[in-house]
């Protein structure tokens, strides 16, 4: 019997999106492997995140990187680092209860997220500047004062029609002499991120999640950029007992996430990106002409990123269920099956953190399921 079998506990087959509530992502054999040896040792664990920052760091092209235990935790010792820039006097106060004199992150009101209250957890208050539908540079530059920490930049397709580029805001940002961080989590592939926002367009810190697409450990997280700011996150963070010993990553985490840098950078993206597009179309091929349903390709995915999805509509008239309905039977069946409900009458269903037969299974419980209701209509 399986470890989660004798728990009682399903094993689901994610055609949702790498959702940390799903497990987040299932670690390749030679992250497995790293782990396994890293945990056989003690190390001084100064020395070791100073060496597997400075390893990723050459890896992304970054002038330094710190290993966090997930992008969220990743964007609480940025800010930190931005508010207290690593001074200890200011960090001492601040463990005593003093708000810094730089306790502001600005962020674009298109940019909150459900992931920002990692801002509030550093101690930080968020100025909004926007609205839902357009942001102007004034209102940055307006919003910058003396007590800015930082600008918090979300980075991502779906996210950027309401708010400066990412190039307006650093230059913004930095003629003030304010740092810009950007939650980057769930913006690989392309693996060029990693490199992309810090190194191409300029910002200070980027967060990513390890244990998203690149595969690395769940409890895993990973901050790249200057070095300036990457010591400042150093000397927040674990093991010191300061702000950020809570979030602390362990020996474990550090080898297993750069092994999963290391594999997904060898990783031939464009024949994944060629898997994802067959399977979409697998997907719709599987439920095309049944009555009252409508299969479609959907780019780019929830996350903004570079990859399709496939969207099911269904016409409760003809197929006598409801989005909700399908996504449910999915669900309770047998493998259970997440997909996103997309509306009330639709679902969709992401392939990228599928592998092995899943992908043919989904096809294959889409079709019992809308088939039969359509035949019964
Ligand atoms: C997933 C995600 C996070 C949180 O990442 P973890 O590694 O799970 O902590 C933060 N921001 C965004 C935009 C995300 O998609």
């Amino acid at each position: 019997m399986g470890i989660y079998e004798e728990l009682g506990v399903r094993r689901i087959i994610n055609a949702n999106a790498r959702w940390t509530a799903l497990g987040g992502s299932k670690m390749p054999e030679p992250v497995l492997a790293a782990m396994n040896e890293a945990s056989g040792a003690y190390v001084d664990m100064h020395e070791l995140q100073r060496a597997v920052g400075h390893r990723i760091a050459e890896l992304t092209r970054n002038e330094g990187a710190f290993i966090t235990t997930g992008a969220a935790a990743g964007l609480v010792v940025s800010v930190l680092a931005a508010m207290n820039r690593g001074d200890l006097t200011t960090i001492a106060q601040a463990i005593e209860g003093r708000t810094p004199a730089r306790h502001e992150v600005v962020i674009h009101r298109a940019h909150r997220i459900p992931y920002d209250p990692a801002v509030r957890l550093a101690g930080a208050r968020m100025v909004e500047i926007g609205n839902a539908l357009q942001t102007f540079p004034w209102e940055l530059e307006a919003a910058i004062g003396e007590a800015t920490a930082a600008v918090l930049f979300v980075a991502g397709e779906h996210l950027a029609h309401a708010a400066l580029s990412l190039v307006q805001t650093v230059e913004i940002a930095h003629a003030r002499g304010v740092p810009v961080i950007v939650d980057a989590a769930a913006q690989l592939p392309p693996p060029e991120n990693l490199w992309r926002f810090t190194r191409e367009l300029g910002a200070d810190l980027a967060v990513f999640s390890g244990g998203k697409d690149l595969r690395g450990p769940q409890a895993s997280g990973l901050i790249v950029g200057a070095a300036e700011w990457i010591e400042a996150c150093r000397v927040n963070g674990s093991p010191y007992q300061r702000l950020a010993r809570p979030m602390k990553a362990g020996k474990e985490e550090m080898i297993g996430l750069l092994a999963a840098i290391k594999v997904y950078l060898a990783v031939d993206h464009a024949a994944r990106a060629a898997w994802f597009e067959a399977t979409v179309q697998d997907w719709i091929d599987a439920v095309a002409g049944l009555p009252g349903v409508a299969a479609s390709r959907q780019f780019p995915d929830e996350a903004g990123q570079p990859a399709p999805r496939a969207h099911i509509a269904v016409d409760p008239a003809i197929v006598g269920l409801t989005g909700a309905d399908l996504h449910r039977r999915l669900w309770e069946g047998e493998p259970g099956i997440a997909v996103a409900l997309a509306g009330p009458n639709a679902v969709s269903l992401s392939p990228t953190v599928l592998d092995g037969d899943d992908p043919a299974i989904v096809g294959r419980r889409l079709r019992e399921i809308l088939a039969p209701a359509a035949v019964a209509v």
